[in-house]
């Protein structure tokens, strides 16, 4: 099996080239803005929270039961006076004498003199007393004031990506709004004279314009604008205005189509005349012709036309760009190791991104198999995939029963 790049007249990058050159060229942003709470999910902390109290702020019972002083305990059983309730909410407000116990409840603030509470299981209440049991144990269940975080406490380092966990421990210090790294303002457009959109009718030899719905859900993230300017034709003057146009108002500009050396293939040549092309065609499969340079302060990346290398170069190449540019910390995708259950075909030369199809025996051990075509126009394939069969740019081929590396698309299979 040949693979047409071997045919190039220079090498191509490697995709850890190209990453390393992107790594280089991506300067984070640098403004700032106030969220509150409920709208930060997904945001980036644009420095470390620190927490204004202890948390839990009283000390509190961790158990339905009975809250005592461990003056009181006895090695055998013994009894105490019931003098009260403390409610979660509704604390016990008087003074807890000798001899004396309390109903409490989870959440409740033990009383000041009480260090210890018993579960109501254990106990038999009778009333106005209570019969503890012999080798009731002291100091238990009893939350210490900041034993989960204390007053001055960083909560939250920066940068980091805020998840929903992320917003409950914020709540729980009673924050109300943050500071986060502004968002990346991202344009996209399909470029083609064969697109149409959707709701439209088919003319001959037009097809549907499917990468810009790929693009809005793959960068469906709260650290991103995002504006899907629509599809622009294979015209020169109607590109460069347009690539030059998004560049005065957003940090990034990603096309689809028209990136590799056709006649009608003018992005390379138009980024180059307007702006500077950082590196053009990489060692992958799918989405070799893809273009990374700047148009004035405006990332660009010119996306090669079918939709499996648009998906695969967004989630490999242009999605660690984003996350560096966001100011997020940098992520890896988990990969894992699965056996192989079918032959792949793969010529060397450039790292591959095959769609497959991983599960999990009842033993635990990965299995793959490919989830059918492999041509960058096949939707259907990856669509049936949850992982990428990830093959060396070396790779000859995979035999039936051959370990692999896989890349599931989300940590569920
Ligand atoms: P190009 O890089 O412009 O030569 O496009 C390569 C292939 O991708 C062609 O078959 C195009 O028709 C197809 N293609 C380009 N843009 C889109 C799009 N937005 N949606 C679906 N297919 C596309
Ligand atoms: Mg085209």
């Amino acid at each position: 099996m040949i693979d047409l790049c071997n045919l190039e007249a220079k090498p191509l990058l490697s995709i850890n080239e190209a990453l390393k050159k992107i790594n280089t060229a991506v300067k984070p942003v640098t403004g700032t803005e106030k969220v509150v709470l409920k709208n930060a999910l997904g945001r980036v902390t644009a420095q470390p929270i620190y927490s204004g109290i202890n948390i839990p702020h009283d000390r509190n019972s961790a158990m339905d039961g009975y809250a005592l002083s461990s003056h009181d305990i006895r090695p055998d059983a013994f009894t105490l006076h019931l003098a009260g309730t403390s409610w979660a909410g509704q604390p016990f407000q008087d003074h807890l004498l000798p001899g004396q116990c309390v109903r409490i409840f989870t959440g409740a603030v033990l009383p000041e003199q009480a260090d210890s509470v018993v579960m109501q299981e254990q106990v038999k209440s009778d009333g106005p007393t209570v019969n503890f049991p012999a080798n009731t144990q002291a100091h238990q269940y009893v939350r210490a004031i900041g034993e989960d975080i204390g007053k001055g406490d960083c909560l939250l380092s920066s940068p980091k990506k805020l998840t929903a966990i992320d917003l409950g421990l914020l709540a729980s210090a009673g924050i109300y709004d943050i500071t986060v790294k502004r968002s990346v303002r991202i344009a996209f457009f399909s470029t083609g004279n064969e697109l149409t959109s959707i709701g439209l009718a088919l003319k001959p030899g037009q097809i549907y314009d499917s990468n810009r719905y790929i693009i809005t859900g793959l960068l469906a993230d709260a650290c991103y604008r995002t504006a899907d300017l629509g599809v622009i034709p294979d015209n020169k003057q109607k590109l460069q205005d347009s690539f030059i146009q998004a560049a005065e108002n957003y940090d990034v500009i990603i096309t689809t189509g028209g990136a590799s050396v056709g006649e009608a293939d003018f992005v390379k040549e138009i980024l180059a005349s307007c702006g500077q092309v950082n590196f053009w065609k990489i060692a992958m499969k799918p989405g070799k012709p893809l273009a990374f340079g700047k148009i004035d302060n405006c990332y660009f990346f010119g996306l090669p036309g079918n939709p499996v290398s648009v998906i695969a170069t967004l989630q490999q190449i242009v999605a660690p760009a984003l996350q560096q540019l966001a100011g997020a910390p940098a992520t890896k995708p988990l990969r894992l190791q699965a056996i192989c259950t079918c032959t792949l075909k793969k010529a060397p030369g450039r790292q591959e991104f095959q769609r497959g199809i991983l599960t999990q025996d009842d033993s635990g051990e990965f299995l793959v198999t490919s989830s059918g075509k492999q041509d960058s126009h096949i939707l259907s394939s990856i669509s049936q995939a949850n992982c990428y069969i990830v093959l060396t740019a070396a790779c000859t081929g995979i035999q039936t029963g051959e370990t692999v590396t896989v890349e599931p698309f989300s940590l569920f299979i």
